[in-house]
């Protein structure tokens, strides 16, 4: 087998899609639900064209750090207006980021074109810290404000998907506040950013990122990234700082439905709906909290029965 970074010929070893010591963090996350091939299977997602060398020694920079900075900020979850400092290495992030969606990509027998040997080499080397000015991330808080508890959807935590839609305009079209109908938009506009080369969107629980690799002599980037900054709900990481606010980047529509980044003013609107349904719902919110308590504990149980190295 040749290996998928450094080329060489060698014995294949499994590397983790996402590293194992993020796997890890959440244990009660046991089952690979897997919406490419409609399967749902208990094995970790890996890939097997990865030598020993480069998965165990050359990488494993990367996946040390990916895990420092889920489990420091992302394990735990947050409330709706909270915000939360971070502290992170941009370089590392990128690095992060980008190996996760290789791996994802050659395990989907999908386009690998973006991940030439320049790249390749920017993963290898952990002396190379100087940022690619083509790879943006977006950072937020991934933070459940609907009425439909986790579980309900499987409990996934873990989340990665190629190219998510960035829409142009609002999911909700209007509100009628005098009766409380929600008007939809009939067909989602999808925004166009030229020189997008490939894009990916990640949730290590309550952290979610947007990968976005640009075409190197991408003309428009600037004028792209002032069009991101205003329209969504999120952080653009700057590779000049170590130190950014982020504050949540969903609402009760884009948090089920990953793949989705609703513009702000939808954003906004979705809020509304939730607030609206909360006062006109409140001796439910009770039941609901008390349901929660149970699931939280219930949790635990599966957590403590699927941690590393617990044998059934
Ligand atoms: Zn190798």
């Amino acid at each position: 087998m040749k290996c998928a970074y450094c080329g060489n010929e060698a014995k294949a070893t499994r590397e983790h899609i996402i590293s194992s010591c993020i796997l890890d963090l959440f244990p009660e996350c046991f089952l690979t639900i897997d919406e490419n091939r409609k399967r749902i299977y208990s094995a970790d997602p890996v890939i097997n064209d990865v030598c020993a060398d480069c998965n165990n020694n050359k990488l494993s920079y990367i996946d040390n750090n990916a895990k420092r900075i889920v489990q420091k900020y992302f394990v735990q979850s947050y409330d709706a207006d909270d915000t939360v400092e971070i502290d992170y290495n941009y370089v590392l992030l990128q690095k992060i980021l980008l190996k996760y969606a290789y791996n994802d990509l050659r395990s989907n027998h999908d386009d690998i074109s973006y991940f030439n040997d320049e790249i390749i080499g920017f993963l290898l080397n952990q002396d190379d810290v100087t940022p690619k000015k083509e790879i943006t991330i977006l950072a937020g808080l991934a933070v459940n404000t609907s009425p439909v508890p986790d579980y309900m959807f499987g409990n996934i935590k873990l989340r990665w998907s190629k190219s998510p839609i960035l829409l142009s305009n609002s999911i909700i079209l209007n509100i009628d506040y005098e009766t409380g109908q929600i008007f939809r938009r009939e067909h989602l506009e999808v925004e166009k950013f030229e020189g997008l080369a490939l894009s990916y969107i990640f949730r290590f629980g309550s952290g979610q990122f947007i990968l976005l690799c640009w075409d190197k002599d991408c003309p428009n980037l600037e004028t792209n990234l002032i069009v991101i900054s205003v329209q969504y709900p999120y952080e653009i990481l700057s590779k000049d700082s170590t130190i950014t606010t982020i504050a949540r980047c969903t609402d009760e529509t884009t948090y089920h439905l990953f793949k989705l980044v609703d513009v702000n003013w939808g954003h906004g609107l979705s809020d509304e709906i939730t607030h609206m349904r909360k006062l006109a719902s409140n001796t439910c919110e009770s039941a609901f909290s008390e349901m929660n308590v149970l699931w939280k504990k219930e949790e635990e149980r599966i957590a403590r029965e699927h941690k590393a190295g617990v044998i059934l």
